[in-house]
């Protein structure tokens, strides 16, 4: 579905999707020490085999449209569940697990960060699904009750 854009006033096409490559505490570590104490794919990342963090995505239904909103974000995981995820990364019958969100969304004015999520594993090449705990956050809130198109256009222009 074509939308005139309230923030831009471009024609966008469909729903858009937002996606943070590496998850916040990547970027605590000094640029020239990357190499030796981060291992990190577009899926996985272990920072000092210590901190263990999958990608997943949050879905946020939108009003009127049949595709959800999608946030790409990392959750940290324990080191027990983050290999039973590697060991079976196709695999949708494993978790669900539960996680710290470990990236900050600066659309949002509250913290993001370490909030508390459950990943569901779909498998068939999908990213898991990360339910926010339920509170009155309000990215939890979005996650309940949805969004409208133009509130999810308007979360996306936040970051271009
Ligand atoms: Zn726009």
């Amino acid at each position: 579905m074509s939308y005139v854009c309230h923030t831009c006033g471009d024609t966008h096409e469909g729903v858009p999707h937002l996606g943070c490559d590496q998850p916040d505490p990547y970027f605590n570590v000094p640029e020239e020490e990357l190499g030796q104490r981060v291992f990190i794919t577009s899926d996985l990342c272990v920072i000092d085999n210590e901190h263990f963090l999958i990608r997943g995505v949050i879905e946020i239904p939108v009003h009127g449209q049949e595709d959800p909103f999608g946030f790409g974000v990392w959750v940290s995981q324990k080191e027990e569940n983050y290999q039973t995820y590697v060991d079976n990364f196709e695999s949708g019958s494993i978790g669900p697990f539960f996680g710290w969100l470990s990236n900050q969304l600066s659309c949002y004015d509250e913290d993001t960060f370490c909030l508390k999520t459950v990943a569901h594993f779909r498998g068939d090449g999908q990213r898991p699904l990360i339910e926010v705990e339920s509170t009155d956050h309000p990215l939890s809130v979005d996650q309940r009750n949805g969004i409208s198109l133009e509130r999810a256009w308007m979360l996306v222009h936040h970051y271009m």
